[in-house]
């Protein structure tokens, strides 16, 4: 048994100075991630600093500038079912909702869910090498199972994928996230705020461990009337996306006038490609146009011995999902709810 201290914060000030004093001590909000790593001695903390009663982050709010602030500790599932994110923002709505289980969404956080870790099996068995568990140790996936890891954006030190649907949503609508820290508050285009595995695999975003998420902001663009978000997993509820795609588009007829195409489950952040988003802009939204996309995109795949079957996947998934963006009452099982 690991003994820790627990203490409710009560404001942000207060929760960041308990944080930054003290390298053992760690925020928690919906506890969803954290004490599951912390259960399998993945992460460990001689304090924690429940952010949840610190007031005035959990709304979704409506800004002067026309966009829409969703606070750090709403939860999942009252950000999923919002009037403002169902009707302005569907695609968030959907992806929100095509994640985890309906219990684990009303525990979970928004801020949290920027954070989670990776799934691969061997971040998770302390008993093989992994850098992002142990910096230098080695990478178990690289010759081992990877038919759950990355194709995009991967290099020799680590292939895991970064898991939430939450996060593909907010990389489509080009979200930006605020946080706070000793030094102050600064913003984070979403773009920026994951990263690559690089020879830094143990570091999943650009975060300070000091520095708390307070909100998330989304620009007015919502992309309400073309949307989708299809999630392609082993099981139809309770799985994380092998391949996930959100598509958004602004149409002047059958003319696209702005694209945004990202992807889950293919790479350690969210996969946005712009050459295939540009190549859309100005051209008619066509089947022909969208395997044109979906093959800008996948030119850049590199699979390993067990997950090659994700690079025609996520050709095809692509393809599908900006089909359905057309018609986005299209109700096929990627676009249900997870139970
Ligand atoms: C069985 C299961 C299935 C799941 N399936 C999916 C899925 O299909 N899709 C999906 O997207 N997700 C899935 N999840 C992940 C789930 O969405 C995340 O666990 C959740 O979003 C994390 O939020 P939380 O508030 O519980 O974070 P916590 O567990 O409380 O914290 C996670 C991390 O973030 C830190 N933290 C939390 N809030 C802040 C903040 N505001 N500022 C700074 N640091 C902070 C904590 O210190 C910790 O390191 C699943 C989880 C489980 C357990
Ligand atoms: S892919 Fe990354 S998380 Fe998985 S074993 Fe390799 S280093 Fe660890």
């Amino acid at each position: 048994m690991n003994n820790f201290s627990y203490t409710r914060a009560q404001n942000v000030i207060e929760a960041v100075q308990k944080v930054s004093a003290d390298a053992d001590t760690k925020f928690v909000a919906g506890g969803t991630n954290l004490i599951d790593l912390w259960k399998y001695n993945l992460t460990h903390f001689g304090a924690l600093v429940d952010v949840n009663a610190i007031e005035g982050y959990h709304l979704i709010e409506e800004k002067s500038d026309g966009g829409v602030r969703l606070g750090a500790f709403a939860k999942n599932a009252e950000t999923a079912y919002h009037p403002i994110i169902e009707n302005r923002y569907p695609l968030l709505s959907r992806a929100i909702l095509a994640g985890a289980s309906a219990q684990i969404r009303n525990m979970a956080t928004n801020g949290g869910n920027l954070l989670q870790r990776t799934r691969c099996y061997y971040f998770y068995d302390s008993t093989v090498p992994c850098n992002k568990r142990e910096p230098g140790s080695g990478c178990s996936a690289i010759k081992g199972y990877n038919r759950i890891m990355a194709i995009f954006g991967t290099s020799e030190n680590c292939i895991a994928v970064f898991p939430s649907d939450m996060c593909i949503a907010l990389a489509a609508l080009d979200a930006v996230v605020n946080v706070s820290g000793p030094g102050g508050e600064r913003s984070l285009p979403f773009a920026d705020f994951h990263r690559l595995p690089g020879d830094t695999p143990h570091l999943d975003n650009n975060l300070n461990p000091d520095e708390i998420i307070t909100s998330i902001d989304l620009p007015e663009k919502g992309f309400s009337k073309n949307y989708s978000y299809l999630k392609l997993r082993d099981r139809n509820s309770y799985a994380f996306a092998l391949v996930s795609v959100a598509t958004a588009f602004e149409l002047d007829g059958d003319v696209i006038k702005d694209a945004r195409i990202a992807l889950g489950g293919v790479a350690h952040k969210p996969w946005r490609v712009k050459q295939a988003e540009e190549f859309l802009r100005d051209n008619m939204a066509s089947r022909e146009n969208f395997e044109t996309a979906a093959e800008i995109i996948i030119k850049d795949a590199v699979a390993y011995e067990y997950n090659s079957f994700k690079v025609e996947l996520t050709k095809r998934a692509i393809v599908r999902n900006c089909i359905m963006a057309l018609n986005p009452e299209t109700q096929l099982p990627g676009a249900q709810p997870s139970a």
